[in-house]
């Protein structure tokens, strides 16, 4: 049951003053939760901060910087009626004159907002136009009384359509406001613990910050809040694999005679790569103990044809596999690659997804709990209660970290003492490995296929969007498919960047009815409706953000356009890039880019083009990002972690796994001293599968 004093971060934003059920649906997709909650609100984390500190005069202020301006408004001009024209409001100070510019807002908001012949305060960046000093759509407008409000430092948050950054403002404070102090769970053996605020004072200061040195993931709130999401999922590991080694496994052991025959039907061999992945398979498969194995590789490396010989073990064992997958698409894809080499082998193979109901998926389930299914292949569908197997030995999960440990242990459950086998295209620097999973063995595919093309891939300015669309417009002559990818608008209210779906309405005029769009606003029949459309051919273009999946084998697409590159962290542009290159033909991978470039973007598009292999990428992403280049960190946050950053959190997270590690050791059901606090951190995080192990004793 979870603490009485997290009851008032648990209840629903609604409940915040100012939050009604309309505002409730874009917190919805801002969170990708369907009953937005205080404490999703409360661990929404900044992706900059604005200094506020800076109050020059109108002719100090230098063009793009933030500045809060003193100024006086001297007169309004409204566009004549029907104009696209801007509103605008003259003001001025004893230095200069300024012009601010509202589009598509009613005269009469402006003119309450900026009375004629008052003070206002404006914050903003102003900008150079014909010569004239502009400040186009202010941050904040405000009076002595809103001045004297304003806080030096202020954060801004990913935002969605339908969410103003001054809702999201106003209901955070409500928030804050809600945050119960609660028992310390850090360990004082945590060194760096004594320089860290307490969890309420941490909220608060990581959200209204004093300083920028506050504002970011290097301080100490934000460390500490970091500290926590670590030190919770670190203890919820621990305990899962305190009670899998517990149960004990079982060995499985197979005489090669399956394996043989799908070896046999492959029209090629294995690289050195998936032999050493499947012997040391193999060998965990054939120990007593269960095996926990992460298997890395590339899209296109060769994970699923290892997965399905790690399955032919069990078969040949007598026993069945399952392999779960996390989206209806990546199963069918599944299912596609493993079908003729099953057939081939004898095996029969079921695909039990959200699609299969009523008598199909009753008979289904017999098949599978007679054991006439050898090898199951599907989606969370799997785990539902009424799904059991017959002897359930192996348990392959594809894109692990779309899954929570939590799904993970229900799939092993389906079987006595399962092996467990994840698979990731995400590729994870070592160090991150221990981190994200604990104690995980991990086996990588580092070497491609052979014959495998490597993707032409080159940088271009923005100011040569028409030759790229050019370039499109050439491959789709030649019958190719392209995607082209689009960074998401609301990420932030200071963005100009341009909105997936203005693209797709420019290129769809340009090109006409073969333009499809995908993006995260679609529901998720929608989405893959969608890509089917694309994988048949039935669409040649398709616009969209980074929604598109990962694992999405389209051979037939050959070119990619990447609309500000600049944006993306590296191991992401290598991710998107992965979606082509997967046929017989040459691939083209186009990063466009908005100058002017940072260093630090600079060798970011220059380490890809010169290298497609995932690991190095995504090591010297870490490093980059190490080296304090913020932007896009939120798109490559870690799986699974709303607080903590890879890139910055490092020593936190190895304190997290030692002193969970500590902890378990001595006090393995949390019913020492630290209990309360220790409970109440795992509720907080929502670990619920610790939650219940420690609850079933
Ligand atoms: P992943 O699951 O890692 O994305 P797949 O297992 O789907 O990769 O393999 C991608 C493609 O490469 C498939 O068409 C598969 O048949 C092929 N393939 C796998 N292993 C090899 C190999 N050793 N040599 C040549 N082609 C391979
Ligand atoms: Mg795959």
């Amino acid at each position: 049951m979870r603490p009485v004093s997290l009851h008032p971060l648990f209840a629903s934003l609604d409940t915040l003053s100012g939050i009604g059920p309309k505002l409730l649906r874009p917190f919805a997709r801002l969170f990708a939760r369907e009953n937005p909650r205080v404490i999703d609100l409360l661990l929404h984390m900044p992706t900059q901060f604005v200094d506020r500190r800076a109050r020059p005069t109108i002719a100090e202020a230098i063009p793009d910087t933030e500045v809060t301006l003193e100024v006086h408004v001297d007169g309004h001009q409204s566009p004549p009626s029907g104009s696209r024209a801007p509103h605008r409001t003259y003001v001025s100070d004893a230095t200069g004159d300024l012009v601010v510019v509202h589009f598509k807002m009613e005269r009469a908001r402006l003119e309450h907002m900026l009375p004629e012949g008052s003070t206002r305060w404006l914050c903003g960046k102003i900008s150079l136009y014909d010569g004239m000093r502009q400040m186009t759509h202010p941050d904040r407008v405000l009076d002595a009384a809103g001045l004297a409000r304003l806080p030096p430092v202020e954060q801004v948050y990913p935002l969605v359509e339908g969410l103003p950054a001054g809702t999201l403002r106003r209901a955070m404070a409500g928030a804050l406001e809600r945050v119960p102090e609660l028992p310390e769970w850090i360990p004082d053996t945590v060194a760096a613990a004594p320089d860290w605020p307490a969890f309420r004072d941490a909220l608060t200061r990581l959200h209204r910050p004093a300083t920028p040195a506050e504002a970011v993931p290097t301080g100490a709130p934000w460390r500490r809040l970091a500290f926590d999401e670590l030190f919770a999922h670190q203890l919820t590991l621990a305990l899962v694999r305190a009670r899998e080694e517990k149960a004990g496994g079982r060995a499985t052991i197979g005489d090669g005679r399956i394996a043989q025959r799908i070896l046999a039907a492959l029209p090629f061999a294995l690289t050195g790569a998936q032999q050493q992945a499947l012997a040391a398979i193999r060998a965990d498969l054939a120990a007593e103990t269960r095996m926990l194995r992460l298997l890395q590789g590339d899209v296109g490396s060769g994970k699923t044809v290892v997965a399905l010989l790690a399955a032919a073990t069990a078969m040949e064992a007598g026993r069945q596999a399952a392999l779960m997958a996390p989206t209806e698409i990546l199963a069918r894809q599944h299912v596609e690659t493993i079908a003729p080499l099953a057939e081939a082998a004898g095996i029969t193979v079921a695909v039990l997804t959200g699609r299969e109901k009523g008598k199909t998926r009753a008979a289904l389930l017999a098949d599978i709990a007679a054991g006439r299914i050898d090898l199951v292949v599907g989606t969370h569908a799997l785990i539902q209660d009424d799904v059991a197997f017959h002897d359930l030995a192996l348990a392959v999960v594809d894109e692990q970290h779309r899954f929570g440990v939590e799904q993970r242990l229900a799939l092993a459950r389906k079987g006595p003492g399962v092996d467990m086998l994840v698979m990731t295209a995400t590729p994870i620097p070592r160090t991150l490995v221990l981190t994200l999973f604990g104690d995980m063995d991990s086996s990588e595919l580092r070497e491609k296929p052979p014959g495998r093309q490597e993707v032409d891939t080159r940088a271009l300015p923005m100011e040569r969007l028409d030759d790229v669309v050019a370039a499109v417009g050439r491959a789709l002559a030649k019958g190719a498919q392209a995607y082209w990818i689009c960074p998401l608008v609301e990420e932030s209210e200071t963005s100009d960047l341009t909105s997936v779906t203005e693209r797709f309405d420019s290129l769809k005029a340009h090109f006409g009815t073969k333009v499809d769009v995908v993006h995260g606003r679609m529901s998720g029949s929608a989405k893959d409706a969608a890509m089917a459309r694309f994988a048949a051919g039935e669409t040649r273009l398709l616009v969209s953000t980074t929604v598109i999946e990962v694992g999405v084998n389209v051979p037939n697409a050959t070119l990619m356009v990447i609309e500000h590159a600049e944006r993306f962290g590296l191991a992401q542009l290598h991710q998107l890039r992965g979606r082509v290159g997967r046929g017989e033909k040459a691939s083209t991978c186009l990063l466009l880019y908005r100058g002017p470039l940072s260093e630090t973007a600079k060798s970011r598009l220059a380490i890809l083009r010169e290298s497609q292999d995932g690991f190095r990428l995504a090591e010297e992403d870490l490093r980059l990002r190490g080296e304090g280049d913020v932007l896009g960190t939120r798109q490559s946050g870690m799986p699974g972690f709303r607080v903590a950053r890879m890139e910055f959190h490092g020593a936190e997270a190895e304190a997290a796994r030692t002193a969970a590690a500590a902890i378990i050791r001595t006090d393995p059901d949390l019913s020492g001293p630290a209990a309360e606090a220790l409970h109440t951190l795992l509720h907080l995080y929502e670990k619920d599968a610790a939650v219940r192990l420690l609850s079933a004793g």
